[in-house]
């Protein structure tokens, strides 16, 4: 099968939104094992996106569209399929209640033009919209298959996932499953990592192995095909553990987790608290930890200690310290972690000070950056590390090491 992507909305070629549709559609498809030759943007003008249609025709035999299906005048994805195709667009009475069931529980009325949203072209596959209002919906007409659907990532991603997919894998003519696992690394940067599985990333033919690397963390690919689903599995899971006999020292989860997730499952599955003092984060360990659900049975609270006053007064480190080691250093962060376990009663506190720039402080450099762990057992620990990026890197990347540097020594609440 032979697939482009056809991003519809004016929006995108003024440059006021970036086309990560395309972005997402392309990733999921390769998955599939579906060739994506081409992308296009087209504005919200129906003779310019019959002629766009007209080209992709002759070349390809999935035609992915996606947004204009909305309730305004602009939005003109189905209308010129339609014309296009000569069919009909009739009202698919699922979408319509469930439009009619949205604007009930929000109180809002119902427009005549939210009734658009319904419109369906006439003998398609419907992929209900579980995040909004506006139906997807997939039409094979002379063998091109034509799925349609809407804009807002939000809605679009789920729906591909859980509806999309599965009417594509319908059509497949191979047989073979598809299946993928993603392994998630992180204090190894993705050249070491590449450099010490290179002979398995150069003999890859099933499974593959595809390296990412973003912020600060590495993740490993793996695909495989083939007719069984378990046999794909296996073929998975062969190449997993020689992976992780390499570098299994930096993997910290799989899929969709992230450092923070592993976090607050292990703190829940130890039965522990936590606390946080944290300045130059300025609370950003406390926002992600926060946004976890649950994290209420783990995490009591925190201080955000970003001047020298504060750090004084709202945790109780020491003149002497400030004064003798300044506040990037291991004498401060081990004060800071101590101090809020100890002020919030929990069985960890966490801390991080350092500088995230532009300018160095203390005379220390940009990235320098301590971070504090006290454990109920009164065990102390505090790992420098020195960060190369931005302010914003380092700042983020300052809460991920904290994540990892904590899940590495959560042996110490073994014994409390
Ligand atoms: P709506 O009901 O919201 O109008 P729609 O299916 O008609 O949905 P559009 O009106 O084309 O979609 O786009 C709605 C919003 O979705 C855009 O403002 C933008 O935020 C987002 N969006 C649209 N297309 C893309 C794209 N290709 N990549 C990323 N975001 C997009």
């Amino acid at each position: 099968m032979n697939g482009e992507i056809i991003a519809v909305g004016s929006e995108l070629l003024l440059g006021q939104i970036v086309n990560t549709n395309a972005r997402f559609l392309s990733a999921q498809l390769a998955e599939l094992g579906i060739n994506v030759f081409h992308h296009t943007v087209v504005g919200d003008n129906p003779a310019r996106l019959k002629s766009v249609l007209e080209v992709a025709e002759k070349r390809s035999n999935l035609i992915i569209l996606t947004g204009g299906l909305g309730p305004t005048k602009d939005d003109l994805t189905k209308e010129t399929i339609a014309k296009h195709l000569n069919r009909r667009l009739v009202i698919d009475e699922n979408a319509l209640q469930s439009i009619k069931k949205y604007f009930e529980k929000t109180g809002r009325t119902m427009t005549d033009n939210n009734k658009k949203q319904a419109l369906v072209l006439e003998g398609s596959h419907i992929l209900p919209n579980d995040h909004g209002m506006a139906p997807g919906m997939v039409l094979t007409v002379e063998n091109v298959t034509y799925m349609l659907l809407p804009g807002p990532p939000k809605e679009m991603e789920p729906m591909f996932l859980k509806y999309g997919m599965e009417s594509l894998l319908s059509k497949l003519e191979k047989t073979e499953r598809i299946e993928s696992k993603v392994l998630r690394f992180f204090g190894i940067g993705e050249a070491l990592l590449e450099t010490k599985i290179e002979d398995l990333l150069d003999g890859q033919t099933n499974p593959t192995i595809a390296p990412l690397a973003s912020d600060g963390e590495v993740t490993l690919r793996i695909t495989a095909k083939h007719e069984s689903k378990e046999e794909a599995l296996r073929l998975i899971q062969e190449t997993e553990k020689k992976i992780l006999a390499r570098v299994g020292d930096f993997h910290y989860g799989n899929d969709q987790t992230s450092l923070m997730k592993e976090v607050v499952k292990k703190l829940k599955s130890l039965n522990a608290t936590i606390s946080c003092s944290e300045s130059l984060t300025g609370g950003m360990f406390q926002e992600e930890l926060t946004d976890i659900p649950g994290a209420s049975s783990i995490f009591k609270g925190g201080v955000v200690s970003y001047t020298n006053e504060a750090k004084v007064k709202l945790l109780n480190i020491k003149e002497q310290t400030i004064h003798h080691h300044g506040v990037i250093s291991e004498q401060c962060a081990k004060e800071m972690a101590e101090n809020i376990r100890v002020a919030l009663n929990t069985d960890i506190g966490i801390s991080f000070t350092g500088v995230a720039g532009p300018d160095e402080l203390e005379g220390k450099p940009v990235g320098t950056v301590y971070i504090g762990l006290s454990f109920i057992n009164g065990t102390t620990l505090v790992e420098k590390i020195q960060l190369a990026g931005s302010r914003k890197q380092n700042r983020i990347r300052s809460v991920k090491y904290g994540c990892h540097f904590l899940l590495k020594n959560l042996g110490n609440l073994k014994e409390k």
